[in-house]
């Protein structure tokens, strides 16, 4: 039974010595810098799951032939394990990630791994480099689960019959280290990121892949990120780089967020998801439905929309402070993080570090 997979543990004989550990833990960055080990599982269409280790972080070797570089059927996951007071180490809602991975492995004709398997190599990583998790506030350990076609061969009459998931980790610092500044968006009109029938609602590199030619097109304009406008109609405003989006309408008792509905297109966020179930328990109203470039524009224009943000598991909530596109421009707010979106913030956060208690059973202690 693959669930009940045993991991072949071999560690490594030369991890990074402390002293060059507390370097990096005290300036990360994001996404630079590995821990000692990885997770890795093989998969065969005949074995199923098998053959599952902890072993030294390294390179992998791979055949040139090796389907993944041809076909690109790789699907990944992101997460974070944060480090409590008390000493121990939680992941946030780490079976959303594997049920969500596994609904990407699904789409992606991939094969679906145990959710079981996936939380216990997050913990197993996890607990074994447990020195990697940075105690500054703000700080955290970065989870990447990912899986990839490894079958040696050409032919795409049909998916890989072999695969290989893998978990990394990653320490990172404080996603705004001067602070939280509202960012600039660009409404590329030339690029979608999703058409309907496609993979838009997959975590699969093949979506990021597609998307840098309209990021690199926004930070032409000036601006740090993409907005993704809906691939039939070119109207309906769906993500922001890789986030997900919230619009704030009113302001003290009477505010309340609409956010974009998970068409297909989107890809559904376990920060949105948590959100829209923080939100009303603080007394914020939450709507999933629609809105078009042309009714943003408008309804910041009036005053009815007085904030907007980003949010997903590296940022938590990124504050939108204006938006860009061909002949046109507007501003939200004032230049500033609105209060709606700095609350939710600080609620979400304060969750995921454990200095707020969890009603909702999200903090899962795995070290
Ligand atoms: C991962 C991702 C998100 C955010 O998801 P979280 O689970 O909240 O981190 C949003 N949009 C895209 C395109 C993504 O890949």
């Amino acid at each position: 039974m693959s669930s009940t997979l045993d991991f072949d543990i071999k560690l490594s004989q030369n991890p990074t010595p402390q002293q060059e550990r507390e370097r990096i833990l005290a300036n990360p960055g994001w996404g630079q810098h590995f821990t000692d080990h990885m997770i890795t599982i093989r998969y065969s269409a005949d074995r199923g799951w098998h053959d599952a280790r902890l072993e030294p972080y390294g390179p992998i070797t791979l055949d040139p032939a090796t389907q993944v570089f041809h076909y690109a059927q790789e699907i990944f996951e992101g997460t974070k394990a944060y480090a409590q007071a008390d000493g121990s180490i939680v992941t946030f809602r780490p079976y959303s990630n594997a049920a969500r991975f596994n609904r990407s492995a699904r789409r992606m004709a991939m094969p679906e791994i145990p959710e079981e398997l996936f939380v216990r190599s997050l913990e197993l990583l996890v607990s074994t480099d447990r020195d990697w998790v940075p105690r500054t506030e703000g700080y955290s350990l970065y989870l990447r689960p990912f899986m990839f076609a490894t079958s040696r061969a050409l032919g795409v009459q049909r998916p890989s019959q072999e695969y290989l998931f893998m978990v990394i980790a990653s320490p990172s610092g404080l996603y705004y280290p001067q602070g939280i500044k509202p960012v600039t968006v660009w409404i590329s009109t030339d690029y979608t990121r999703a058409a309907p029938g496609g993979t838009g609602e997959a975590k699969c590199g093949g979506n990021y892949a597609a998307s840098f030619a309209g990021q690199a097109e926004a930070l032409e304009h000036g601006c740090d990120q993409v907005v993704w406008l809906d691939a039939a109609e070119r109207r309906w405003v769906e993500e922001v780089g890789s986030m997900n989006l919230m619009f704030v309408y009113g302001s003290g008792p009477d505010a309340r967020i609409l956010t974009p509905a998970l068409t297909g297109t989107l890809l559904p966020g376990v920060t949105r998801d948590s959100l829209l179930k923080l939100a009303p328990d603080l007394g914020i109203p939450v709507e999933e439905g629609k809105i078009s470039i042309d009714q943003w524009e408008a309804d910041c224009a009036s005053g009815k929309i007085t904030e907007v943000f980003g949010c997903g598991t590296a940022a938590i909530i990124s504050p939108v402070g204006g938006v860009k596109g061909p002949g046109r421009e507007w501003k939200i707010g004032d230049g500033e993080p609105g209060p709606i979106s700095m609350r939710l913030r600080e609620e979400l956060i304060g969750i995921q570090y454990g200095t707020r208690p969890d009603p909702y059973g999200w903090v899962h202690k795995i070290a």
